[in-house]
């Protein structure tokens, strides 16, 4: 584990994802996301503390549990300030959310693990995409919605992109060629809108620094594709969504596990939902089981 520089004062560090820093001149720090748990978050911060530098706020690019598991400990440690997108903020302030929406209930106890539910953190400034004020400087919040409801990316003053979980790289994706989503419409849009960054550094949450990130743009969106055409194929005679599930994970070969079956089926959801509100299919219940079929051409 290291600090690598990207440019001028924008660094990270690399675990399985990564912390972004941007150091300011008084020897205070702005950590992107905070690692995936209190564990990797104490390492970090003793690295930090090699270098004399105090973190003095976390930039959460979206609410998930190996992007937020870090803020308790960091704000505990360093009374550091959190900023976030409000809708990611109350997943972040009320971590029990998480299970219970991929469950739709009082989750069972095999979700509430620190892989789906991290530590509750306090969000100081709920943020909206455009520029804001850390620390003097003037960082570039840059809306990126699909993967999560309100996911965002930053650009530090050195011009370096922090995409968050907005796009998945090659390596990555050979390991497992899967996208997760909430809302597909919007990620088919976010992925049209990276395709025009121009942005000299680009660093992914999960991967570190990128280059041709335009391609890596045009694989996610045939992964997107690929997902969808395997949904709208089978749905041509009527199935509920368990069974969606099923077959993807099969057609797909993805991991036979609660913890990724729940995940993926919130996924299969948010395909769901696009296909229904744009009338490519409808939903429908039968003989007391909710069905998804194609629309009739
Ligand atoms: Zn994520």
């Amino acid at each position: 584990m290291q600090l690598e520089h990207v440019k001028g004062n924008t660094y990270y560090i690399n675990f399985p994802s990564i912390i972004g820093v941007y150091i300011f001149p008084d020897e205070t720090c702005l950590l992107i996301d905070s690692g995936a748990s209190s564990a990797f978050a104490s390492k970090a911060h003793k690295l930090l503390r090699s270098k004399n530098l105090k973190v003095v706020a976390i930039f959460n690019t979206h609410a998930h549990a190996d992007h937020s598991g870090g803020n308790s400990y960091f704000q505990k440690e360093s009374n550091c300030d959190i900023y976030a997108t409000s809708f990611e903020a109350a997943f972040m302030e009320n971590s029990l959310l998480g299970p219970y929406c991929l469950w739709t209930a009082s989750p069972v106890n095999m979700l509430r693990n620190k892989f789906l539910m991290p530590e509750a953190s306090v969000i100081n400034h709920k943020i909206k995409p455009g520029r804001i004020f850390i620390n003097d400087e003037i960082f570039e919040v840059v809306d990126l919605p699909g993967h999560s409801m309100e996911h965002v990316g930053i650009v530090t003053p050195d011009e370096v992109f922090f995409s968050g979980d907005s796009l998945i790289s090659l390596h990555n994706l050979e390991k497992f060629p899967f996208l997760y989503m909430a809302d597909v419409e919007k990620h088919i849009r976010t992925l049209e809108k990276l395709k025009d960054f121009d942005y000299p550094y680009t660093v992914f949450s999960h991967g570190g620094l990128m280059s041709d990130v335009k391609n890596v743009v045009v694989e996610n969106r045939k992964v997107l594709k690929h997902i969808l055409t395997l949904i709208e194929d089978y749905i041509k005679t009527e199935k509920s969504r368990e069974e969606i599930v099923s077959h993807v994970i099969k057609e797909m070969n993805l991991p036979d596990n609660r913890n990724q079956y729940i995940l993926i089926a919130g996924t299969i959801s948010a395909y769901l939902s696009y296909l229904c509100n744009t009338k490519k299919a409808r939903i429908f219940t039968d003989d007391n089981n909710l069905k998804v079929i194609l629309s009739d051409k």
